[in-house]
């Protein structure tokens, strides 16, 4: 078994890559910062998810030494010139902001603007390999932000994100059926072939 460190504690990361990398890398073990006791806050203030991603492999490289995986991810909307975007996680800048708030203010920003309001999930992966040095690959689902909330599964923008061929949001599917399209199960796919080499 190859050990790979995901540089990530947001439980619904967590959840969708341990699932993909069972799914699409079960030679990998596949560890977590808790499970070692590593508590990084890492900048995301970089200018593209590449950096973002970058930063976060690398911080925890460092102090691992182990083979890292690190997501950086967001929601582009068309309407919104691409935004939130590399902001996602931080588009609503109250202190006790929490993803329902981002989603009320995404949809609030949106009001102005003609549906479908068009959007694309963006997933890059940076891979930390066994030296540090660094290996990108990407994944994008394209989709419709959506007026009201539906469903309760997955995490972040996932209920008002709506698969217009599936009629169904992305927090209505089971967690195999989001994996088998979600921007993050692409990128992981691409990965396939450097995790190989890990
Ligand atoms: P970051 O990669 O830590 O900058 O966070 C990415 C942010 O984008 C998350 O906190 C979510 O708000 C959003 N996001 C990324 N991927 C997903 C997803 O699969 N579903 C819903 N929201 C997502």
């Amino acid at each position: 078994m190859t050990d790979l460190l995901l540089a990530t504690n947001n439980p619904g990361k967590l959840i969708e890559l341990r699932s993909l990398l069972a799914e699409h890398a079960p030679w990998i073990r596949v560890l977590d910062p808790e499970m070692l006791g590593i508590q990084l806050e890492v900048a995301e203030d970089g200018n593209s998810y590449a950096e973002n991603a970058a930063r976060k492999a690398l911080a925890h490289y460092q102090v691992s030494r182990l083979p890292v995986l690190a997501d950086d991810s967001g929601l582009e909307v068309e309407a919104l010139n691409g935004a939130p975007g590399l902001h996602s996680a931080r588009y609503d800048p109250a202190p006790n902001a929490t993803s329902a708030t981002r989603r009320a203010r995404l949809i609030a920003a949106l009001q102005p603007y003609p549906r479908p309001w068009r959007a694309v999930f963006h997933c890059t992966l940076a891979i930390a390999d066994r030296q540090g040095k660094l290996h990108f690959v990407e994944g994008r689902c394209p989709g419709e932000i959506i007026p009201e909330e539906r469903g309760s599964g997955g995490f972040g923008y996932d209920p008002i994100f709506l698969l217009p061929d599936l009629g169904m949001t992305m927090a209505e599917l089971t967690l195999s059926q989001k994996n088998r399209r979600s921007h993050r199960a692409l990128a992981v796919m691409a990965a396939v072939p450097l995790l190989k080499e890990l």
